[in-house]
């Protein structure tokens, strides 16, 4: 491979987007290529723990672009490639095959990898994470055999996870350490509800447990918690949290700290190298602070603007942070930061699957959860956070009063 103007480390979502935006944007045959440690083309992520985990969406229909999409572009795309090094100097990037590659403009988008468990029992068969598309394949043939599976962690894999095997028909039990589900952004009403609709379809909860042993002798059969608690199962899936894939920057001079430190334009300390997606830092222009964000939505935004900076010139990354899940069949969104809020109220009642939260900092909207909700209310909530206009608070809580901009 010889010189490329614009070169993609990691083959995920952020490289999947940034290409489609690229060639909108008229990139020419052969000025860009795609170092994918993965072995499949850029693929969406959000349907592994969804449709894809239940057999309802299959590899060409979750793919981010037709297979022939890059062959027709002219863009190289490399996979099960790993980048060991990144030489600054020399603006080359070193591969574990010991193969190199000189770049003119680099974008970092390597993603994050799950985090592991460090405990006896952890490397039997059935210990099960899910970060990529052969994985989720993995859960679901392992779910084909299996009766019972634990899914631990209560956060966005836990809860994803443990609505798809429930609906595979594998009984399910939700281990955490903490008390709530998804404590970090949900209220503890909105945990309640949640906990409540799993338990009326199945789901069993073990709160404040923690994770000790995984025993069995070819497979596993059960886990085993600090308190002397035991579940039986043929199955375990950790949702514990992610790390961002950084090794390959060390010894750069890249500056890292909490992932990958970028300006407003998601450029890195080195001019011409970019970071988008789950391992860049970025200052938040409109919360006026950084954050790392790990969500399909990041990796979209991050992906094509980094591709329009690019082609045609750098202008400041200006964003409403964006969560969705799909579970069960219940979908929600989730908007802005709740970081700071002094009053948090809901439209619609949150004991039922038809409510709106929303969190404000003196009367001003900073984060909107939604779920079956009127469009209008859905378009309103990431305007309202952007343009950090006073509201009534008084106006969001009654349902039959209009949201004015
Ligand atoms: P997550 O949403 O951060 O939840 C991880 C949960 O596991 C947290 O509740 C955490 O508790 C807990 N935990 C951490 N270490 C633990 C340990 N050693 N033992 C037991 N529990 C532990 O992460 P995730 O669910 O694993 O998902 C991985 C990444 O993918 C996240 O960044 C997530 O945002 C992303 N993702 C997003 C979506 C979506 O946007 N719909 C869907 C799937 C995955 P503490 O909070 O107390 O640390």
């Amino acid at each position: 491979m010889g010189r490329v103007k614009f070169t993609i480390v990691g083959g995920g979502m952020v490289a999947g987007y940034a290409a489609k935006q690229f060639v909108e944007l008229g990139a020419k045959p052969g000025d860009l290529a795609i170092l994918s440690g993965d072995a499949a083309i850029p693929y969406e992520r959000p349907p592994l723990s969804k449709g894809f985990l239940l057999g309802l969406e299959d590899e060409a229909s979750i793919r981010i672009n037709p297979e022939d999409f890059y062959r027709q572009n002219g863009i190289e795309i490399r996979l099960k490639c790993t980048v060991r090094s990144v030489d600054t100097n020399k603006r080359r990037l070193v591969f574990q095959s010991g193969e190199e590659l000189l770049f003119d403009n680099l974008v970092l988008a390597t993603g994050s990898r799950a985090r592991r468990l460090d405990i006896p029992g952890a490397n039997l068969p059935n210990v099960l994470y899910l970060r990529s598309m052969s994985d989720s394949k993995r859960i679901r043939q392992t779910a084909s055999g299996a009766k019972r599976a634990v899914v631990l962690g209560g956060g966005f894999i836990g809860m994803e996870v443990a609505s798809a095997l429930t609906q595979l028909d594998v009984e399910t039990t939700i281990a955490m350490r903490e008390e709530r589900v998804c404590k970090n952004f949900f209220t503890p009403e909105m945990s309640r509800f949640f906990e409540n609709y799993y338990a009326n379809r199945g789901v069993r909860f073990v709160h404040g447990v923690k994770l000790v042993e995984l025993q069995g002798s070819d497979c596993l059969t059960t886990a085993v918690f600090a308190d002397g608690k035991t579940i039986a199962c043929d199955l375990l899936v950790a949702g514990i949290g992610a790390q961002p894939s950084l090794d390959f920057l060390e010894g750069s001079g890249i500056k890292i700290d909490n992932g990958v430190v970028v300006d407003e334009h998601l450029e890195t300390s080195t001019p011409g190298i970019f970071a988008a997606g789950d391992i860049a830092n970025y200052p938040d222009v409109l919360f006026a602070k950084r954050r790392r964000v790990e969500h399909w939505d990041n990796a979209v935004s991050q992906g094509r603007h980094v591709a329009r900076t690019l082609i045609s010139g750098r202008t400041q990354f200006r964003h409403v942070p964006y969560v969705f899940s799909d579970v069960f069949d219940l979908s929600y969104e989730l908007w802005g930061d709740p970081t700071g809020a002094d009053r948090v109220v809901y439209r619609g009642d949150p004991a039922t699957k038809n409510f709106s939260a929303w969190w404000t900092r003196a009367n001003i909207v900073v984060s909107a959860f939604l779920m079956n909700r009127p469009d209008k209310e859905r378009e309103w909530a990431p305007r309202m956070i952007e343009s950090k206009r006073v509201v009534q608070v008084a106006n969001l809580i009654d349902e039959t009063a209009a949201l004015a901009d």
